[in-house]
């Protein structure tokens, strides 16, 4: 059998080929099958590998999982090449546990998500000192169901920052739930599209404009929304972590 080789689950990154990590480069290189999700993963980070192929956009679960499981019983070094990070919206549990089923060993290596990368492209720190400290990472409810406690209306009633994946398709409701939790119409919301893409876009505006923004850019998918005070281009203080006065383990403060 194949002790050494593990079946590899890998994180693209949102698009850029340069945002993938090394480790995950050299897998792909290595690599004797790939399986990837084709609908996102930028097809420029498969180009000139000795790898067969998969798109997994037109296969079902059992289809992929007997596509990593018969790999891995010949013996070959196996991918699983998921966008972003696999561990946020992924899909891996499932294939997973069918790997399980079968005692094949495999392992994650973490890819940049297309949330920090939406972060990126607006230059945005989600974390600021006494605005936000707190960031949701979260859906509307779609085919997939979210859980009733997890609702944006009640997610929004922290007024915490909050990226919205999988929703730029029901702007209107997005924008309703969180203004029925709390948020004010002036709260700064932006959308990324296609982060870190050639044909990158980002729409910035506030509760009460960014749906019009949106239908006016014509944005239907693959778009992170982001919403809270930390867009607003303010700070309220700035970090202790560079405070001249404050001391900590590898500076003394004066
Ligand atoms: N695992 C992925 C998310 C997969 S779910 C990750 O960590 O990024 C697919 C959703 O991710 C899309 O609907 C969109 O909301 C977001 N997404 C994926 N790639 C994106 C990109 N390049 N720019 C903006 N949003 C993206």
């Amino acid at each position: 059998m194949n002790a050494t080789n593990p079946i590899y689950f890998v994180g693209a990154g949102p698009g850029d080929p340069e945002l993938l990590t090394i480790k995950g480069r050299r897998l792909l290189d290595e690599a004797d099958v790939i399986v990837y999700a084709g609908s996102l993963v930028n097809p420029a980070l498969l180009t000139g590998l000795h790898a067969r192929l998969h798109n997994s956009a037109g296969l079902n679960l059992d289809e992929t999982s007997a596509l990593l499981i018969e790999g891995y019983q010949r013996g070959n070094k196996v991918v699983r090449l998921h966008t972003g990070d696999p561990a946020i919206y992924g899909a891996i549990k499932e294939q997973m546990l069918r790997l399980d089923e079968e005692n094949i060993p495999y392992a994650v290596v973490p890819g940049v998500t297309s949330a920090t990368a939406s972060a990126a492209a607006l230059k945005a720190e989600l974390t600021l000192p006494e605005i936000s400290q707190t960031v949701i990472i979260t859906r509307q409810a779609g085919r997939t169901p979210v859980p009733e406690k997890e609702s944006l209306q009640l997610l929004a009633s922290h007024q915490a920052t909050m990226m919205i994946f999988l929703s730029v398709g029901m702007i209107d409701t997005v924008v309703s739930e969180l203004m029925a939790g709390g948020y004010p119409a002036t709260t700064p919301i932006a959308v990324v599209e296609k982060a870190s893409w050639p044909d990158e876009r980002t729409v910035s505006g506030t509760l009460a404009t960014i749906a019009r923004q949106i239908k006016e850019a014509g944005i239907t998918k693959t778009a992170m929304i982001i919403v809270g005070e930390v867009l607003a281009g303010q700070l309220k203080s700035e970090s202790k972590l560079y405070d001249k006065e404050f001391s900590h383990e590898f500076r003394q403060g004066s």
